[in-house]
């Protein structure tokens, strides 16, 4: 078997381990007689797994006691709508800091629902940072703030939160969960979905303040109301019951490493390692400021744009996946989730300064 450098934004790289730990159990879940993909979501031993999940990331994320922790489905799309159909009353709105696809997204979406208003928007500048405290203001009787913690696409990522002016706060943290700081204790809702940095698609975990659950208004269908989800332990309706078995063990696999901080501290290697050799020459045009680079996603071009297709179909010869840039940005993108090795930075680095050479 030879598993390639996958830098693909996701579904994103699994470590190996949890991969053979899926193999094992897809045949015999522990030593239950059945599958993985066979068992009931009633059964003890599925809701050992739900549990397991459930502490492993509140003891990663220092998730305060009173929050509570969904699995659910829909994907981080479906939470641009389902969190404002539970946190927004008739005549309320939300205020959004607008700072790539996915929060033009979040925007579109809430606004379906209720009001909604950008307080920053990085349109203009093409996305390529994310703003400070000083350059939006709240509105007081705004019900809640949105952000999108790392902009996948763009490659930028708030390294300081924002400041919410004393209003909740909600953020979308798909592609940077466990793999940056988070305080959860500031937030009132964190969304993200797993299969960035958590591992499995169709799965999308939701943590809520008490506030944010009690929010929740009357009469909301069944599957859209986070009280439902919340009293019934994540298991209303049958569950993603794999995708929940693999978040559980790329939740070990991240505990065993060290915890968040670890991760964070192996993201910072691989991303200075990358952003380092992008500053090294002008033949690399990096295209987030400084500031606002993502650890998890870097974003770039290559000075003469025409190179870029050679550049790529030739870190595919090199075993180097997933580099191209999102469709509607174009360029180049390397996604380092926490699962990527070090030395698959260094491959591509390597194949960068070999491409670099030969044409210039
Ligand atoms: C990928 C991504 C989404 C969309 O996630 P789905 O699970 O496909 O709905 C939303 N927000 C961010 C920040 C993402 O990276």
């Amino acid at each position: 078997m030879t598993r390639l450098h996958n830098f693909g934004a996701g579904p994103g790289v699994l470590p190996l381990e949890v991969i053979e730990a899926c193999k094992k159990n897809l045949e015999e879940l522990g030593s239950s007689g059945l599958g993985l993909m066979e068992t009931s979501h009633r059964s003890p031993v599925f809701q050992a797994i739900v549990d397991e999940a459930d502490a492993r990331l509140r003891r990663l994320l220092g998730i305060p006691d009173d929050y509570s922790v969904l699995f659910l489905q829909g994907g981080a799309s479906l939470q641009f709508h389902m969190s404002a159909l539970n946190l927004l009353d008739q005549g309320e709105h939300a205020e959004i800091i607008v700072t790539g696809t996915w929060s033009q997204k979040a925007y579109s979406e809430i606004g379906k629902l209720g009001g909604v208003r950008a307080i920053w928007d990085g349109a203009q500048e093409g996305f390529t940072r994310v703003p400070d405290h000083s350059e939006y203001s709240v509105s007081e009787d705004a019900a809640y703030i949105h952000y999108t913690s790392n902009n996948t696409i763009y490659g930028t990522q708030f390294h300081e939160m924002p400041d919410s002016r004393g209003r909740p706060m909600v953020v979308d943290a798909s592609s940077d969960i466990t793999g940056a700081h988070l305080d959860v204790s500031a937030h009132d809702v964190v969304y993200a979905g797993a299969q960035k940095n958590l591992g499995p698609s169709g799965v999308t975990v939701v943590i809520l303040s008490p506030w944010a659950l009690e929010k929740g208004r009357e009469g909301l269908p069944s599957m859209l109301d986070y009280k439902v989800h919340e009293s019934k332990g994540s298991l209303f309706n049958t569950p993603n019951t794999y995708g929940i078995f693999v978040l559980k063990e790329v939740l070990g696999w991240i505990e065993r490493g060290g915890g968040v901080q670890a991760a964070i501290s192996r993201n910072t290697a691989k991303a200075s390692l990358l952003y380092d050799h992008l500053d090294s020459s002008d033949f690399w045009v990096p295209r987030a400021l400084k500031s606002s680079r993502s650890v998890m996603n870097a974003t770039w071009r290559i000075s003469d744009h025409s190179l870029e297709p050679d550049f790529l179909e030739g870190a595919e010869e090199r075993g180097l996946m997933g580099l191209k840039g999102h469709r509607s940005v174009g360029g180049i993108r390397a996604s380092m989730y926490n699962a990527l090795e070090l030395s698959s930075v260094e491959a591509l680095v390597a194949w960068m300064t070999e491409f670099e050479s030969m044409h210039s």
